[in-house]
C-alpha cells in the first residue's frame, strides 16, 4: 500500500474512483482508466474480437486432447453463468464449468449455484472443496498479513482451476472480466487476450503468495491448490484469458439473463456496504473484504457498484456519492461473529487486525469505529 496524504487525494471526474486505487491512472481530463475503457469500447473493433475468438475457440476444439473445450469458474453467480451460457449455446463448445468453494458460504449463492446446475440446461460442473485447515489458515494469514481476508480463496480461484485444466488436459479458461481494465488498474492486458501466472501473482495475489504459503508452515500436500509448479503451467498449451476481452463487458446485463433464464435470487436487503443486493451473493467474507479496502485506500463497496452504474449511464455521479457516502463506511456487524468463529479469533484481536490495516491519513478512530477524514469531492 503507498502511502497517501490527505491533501493529494483526488476522485476521477467522471465516477468515484479514488486516486488511492492500485494501479490507476488518469487522463489529462481527470477521468480514471475504467471511464476512459467506458469510451473506448464504444468505438473498439468488436467483430475483430470476435473473429480471434472464433479462431481461439476453433483451434482448442481441433488441438483437444480431453472431453472438455474449455473451463468456466462459476460460483452460479451472474457472471459466470452468462458467460458458460456464451461459449456452451452460441460458441458450441462443450464448457466445464467450475466452482471453488467459498469459505463461509451464504444460503442465496448456494441457491443460485443450485439454480444453475439443476435446470434442464445441464450444465456439466464440478465443486471443488480444498482441505479446510489449509483454506482456513491462508485466509486468516491473508487477513493478518494482508488485509485480505480471503486471500486463500483468490489464490486458489486461480491455482485450483489452472490444476483442473490441466488434470483434464483442458487448454483454455475463461474468467470474466478483467477488473483492472473494467473498474480501475492496471492497463497492461487492455489489448492482450491472454494472460499469465505472473500477471496474476502480480495483480490478484499483490505478490507475496509465496512468503503466505511458507509463513502458513503447510505441508506441500496440504498447499497443493493454494501452489501451482510454474514451470508445468508454463510447458502446457493452457490459455487464461478474460470473456470481457472479446465482448463488451455489461454486469447488470448479465444479472438480467440470469435473472430470467436461471430464476436467480437476489438477497432480500441491499448488501453490506452497498446500495444493490444482486452481486456476489455466495459468501459474507465479501463484506469484509470490501470494508477492509475501504479501511485501506479509503474506498468501498458502493463506490465500486456506484461507478458501474454511473459509467452505464444508470446514475448520475452526483447520485453516486450520496450512496457512498451512505454506505462505504458500513461495518459488517451482522457477520461479526460468524467471522470470529471462523478465524477463530476475539473480538479484541480481530479489531487489532482492522487497526494496524486502516490508513490513518485516511481515517480516524471514533466511538470505537474508524471514520473517514476525507470528503469526496
Ligand atoms: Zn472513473
Amino acid at each position: 500500500m503507498s502511502k497517501t496524504n490527505n491533501k493529494n487525494i483526488f476522485w476521477c471526474k467522471n465516477c468515484l474512483n479514488m486516486s488511492t486505487r492500485p494501479r490507476i491512472t488518469f487522463d489529462e481530463r481527470g477521468f480514471c482508466n475504467a471511464c476512459q475503457w467506458m469510451e473506448e469500447k464504444q468505438k473498439l473493433n468488436w467483430p475483430e474480437r470476435e473473429k480471434y475468438l472464433k479462431k481461439i475457440l476453433n483451434e482448442t476444439k481441433k488441438n483437444k486432447k480431453g472431453n472438455y473445450d474449455c473451463i468456466v469458474p462459476c460460483s452460479g453467480g451472474k457472471d459466470g453463468s452468462y458467460v458458460a451460457y456464451q461459449l456452451r449455446d452460441k460458441y458450441e463448445m462443450n464448457v466445464l464449468t467450475v466452482t471453488v468453494r467459498p469459505p463461509l458460504e451464504l444460503d442465496v449463492g448456494e441457491k443460485n449455484l443450485k439454480n444453475f446446475t439443476k435446470t434442464k440446461d445441464n450444465f456439466e460442473h464440478m465443486h471443488i472443496t480444498t482441505n479446510n485447515k489449509s483454506m482456513q489458515k491462508m485466509n486468516k494469514l491473508g487477513f493478518i498479513e494482508k488485509g485480505s481476508p480471503y486471500y486463500g480463496w483468490i489464490v486458489t480461484v486461480f491455482t485450483s482451476i489452472i490444476r483442473t485444466a490441466l488434470a483434464h488436459k483442458i487448454d483454455l479458461v475463461f474468467y470474466g472480466e478483467d477488473g483492472e481494465i473494467e473498474y480501475g488498474g492496471s492497463t497492461q492486458n487492455k489489448n492482450n487476450p491472454i494472460f499469465d501466472f505472473k500477471y496474476i501473482v502480480k495483480n490478484y495475489f499483490e505478490g507475496d503468495h509465496q512468503k503466505i504459503c511458507k509463513k502458513s508452515g503447510l505441508s506441500k500436500n496440504e498447499l497443493h491448490h493454494f501452489t501451482l509448479d510454474e514451470k508445468e503451467f508454463n510447458k502446457n498449451n493452457l490459455k487464461l484469458t478474460h470473456w470481457g476481452y472479446y465482448e463488451p463487458w455489461d454486469p447488470y446485463r448479465n444479472y438480467l439473463f440470469v435473472k430470467e433464464k436461471y430464476t436467480f435470487q437476489e438477497t432480500e436487503t441491499a448488501n453490506v456496504g452497498t446500495f444493490t443486493n444482486f452481486a456476489q451473493n455466495d459468501q459474507s467474507i465479501f463484506a469484509l473484504h470490501t470494508y477492509l479496502m475501504y479501511l485501506k485506500f479509503g474506498f468501498g463497496r458502493a463506490t465500486q457498484d456506484a461507478g458501474i452504474e454511473i459509467r452505464r449511464g444508470a446514475m448520475t455521479r452526483e447520485q453516486g456519492k450520496n450512496l457512498v457516502n451512505l454506505y462505504d463506511n458500513q461495518y459488517p456487524d451482522k457477520f461479526e461473529s460468524l467471522y470470529l468463529d471462523y478465524y477463530q479469533m476475539t473480538k479484541d484481536e480481530f479489531q487489532n487486525v482492522l487497526d494496524n490495516h486502516a490508513n490513518k491519513d485516511l481515517f480516524e478512530k471514533k466511538n470505537g469505529r474508524w471514520s473517514p477524514k476525507f470528503k469526496i469531492s
